[in-house]
């Protein structure tokens, strides 16, 4: 079995949820199937549980998961969890007082969010490791965490019913969903469960100041930023350079007749990397370069209020 998957960021933690979402499934359902029996005495009551756990949930998990899908992970699966937790805490509590038709109620709900779980935490593992091409070995890794929770569970829930009663397994399943929603909520690296490749859709903006975080739709990122000149191939063109910037005089000549150039690329003594500079240096280059290519012009420029916008008839 590779361990490459296990290196990247955000699955160590996705595939402990999934496994301990499947040993929850084991508490949860084993522990509330003997108090419903216990209450009811019926086995068609339990049967009808098990029902209520699966398969009608089976029937309204693909359009939540489909909604779920367009919310980023690190928000919807620690919330989903949190759900199951406030669920199951809500059922543990009520396990020996409510109408059963209360406690199969609030089991099919957890039925309903627990599938989605699943099926978001599979649709995210896929979008963790498909870039580095770990997917097939981090699903491998996957499958056999999920058949160790699936074969043990059962029995390791049946201990603690026995040791402490229904209730009290209810309240581990309880605390359990709750430990995971912490997990996933403090995971920085969750990829989008309706991540693409290696595209991605959202993007956190930071707030260093203000120690804030938000979250934008974006299909991609173009840095258009940096403080280090790279000229390239321009650096055999000519020009006068000192330290990969083009040497300029007070008229924007770069040691190469007919070459002017502006803005950072540019030094010269006093020289300022600013918008306002970078402006200033063209007009002067764009004006230079017009009088020597078009030498009976004179070193001009005209004016904008003295466009015909601004009322100026033609000369
Ligand atoms: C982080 C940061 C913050 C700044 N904040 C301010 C500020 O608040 N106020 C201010 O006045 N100034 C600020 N500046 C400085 C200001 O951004 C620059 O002075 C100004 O952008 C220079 O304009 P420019 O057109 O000369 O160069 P640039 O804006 O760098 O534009 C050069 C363009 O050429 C492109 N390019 C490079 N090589 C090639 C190539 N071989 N072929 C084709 N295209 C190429 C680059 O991608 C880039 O788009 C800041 C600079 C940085 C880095």
């Amino acid at each position: 079995m590779r361990v490459a998957p296990l290196r990247v960021p955000g699955f160590r933690r996705l595939a402990t949820t999934y496994t301990l979402n499947e040993l929850c499934w084991s508490f949860g359902t084993i522990a509330l199937a003997l108090a419903v029996f216990h209450r009811t005495g019926s086995a068609l009551a339990t049967t009808l549980l098990f029902l209520a756990t699966t398969f009608f949930p089976a029937l309204v998990a693909p359009a939540l998961t489909a909604r779920l899908d367009q919310v980023p992970v690190r928000r919807a699966l620690p919330a989903l969890y949190l759900c199951e937790a406030a669920l199951f805490g809500a059922i543990a509590a009520l396990s020996t007082t409510a109408p059963v038709q209360v406690l199969v109620a609030l089991a099919l709900a957890d039925g309903a969010v627990a599938i989605v779980g699943r099926a978001l935490t599979r649709a995210a593992v896929a979008a963790a490791l498909e870039p580095s091409g770990t997917l097939a070995a981090g699903n491998k890794l996957l499958n056999v965490c999920f058949s160790v929770a699936f074969a043990t569970g059962p029995a390791i829930a049946g201990l603690v019913v026995a040791a402490a009663g229904t209730a009290a397994s209810l309240g581990v399943t309880a605390g359990l969903f709750a430990l995971m929603a912490v997990l996933l909520a403090a995971s920085r690296s969750l990829p989008a469960a309706h991540g693409n490749g290696d595209r991605f859709s959202h993007l956190v903006l930071k707030d260093i100041k203000a120690k804030t975080t938000r979250e934008i739709e974006a299909d991609v990122v173009l840095p258009m930023l940096g403080f280090v000149s790279d000229i390239g191939p321009i650096a055999e063109w000519g020009m006068t350079l000192e330290k990969d910037e083009i040497v300029v005089n007070q008229v924007m000549e770069t040691g190469r007749a007919g070459v002017w150039a502006a803005g950072d690329v540019t030094t010269y003594p006093g020289k300022l990397k600013l918008i306002a500079c970078g402006f200033g240096e063209a007009a002067t280059a764009v004006n230079q370069a017009v009088h020597w290519i078009y030498p009976e012009k004179k070193v001009a420029p005209g004016h904008s209020s003295n466009m015909a916008i601004f009322g100026q008839k033609d000369d």
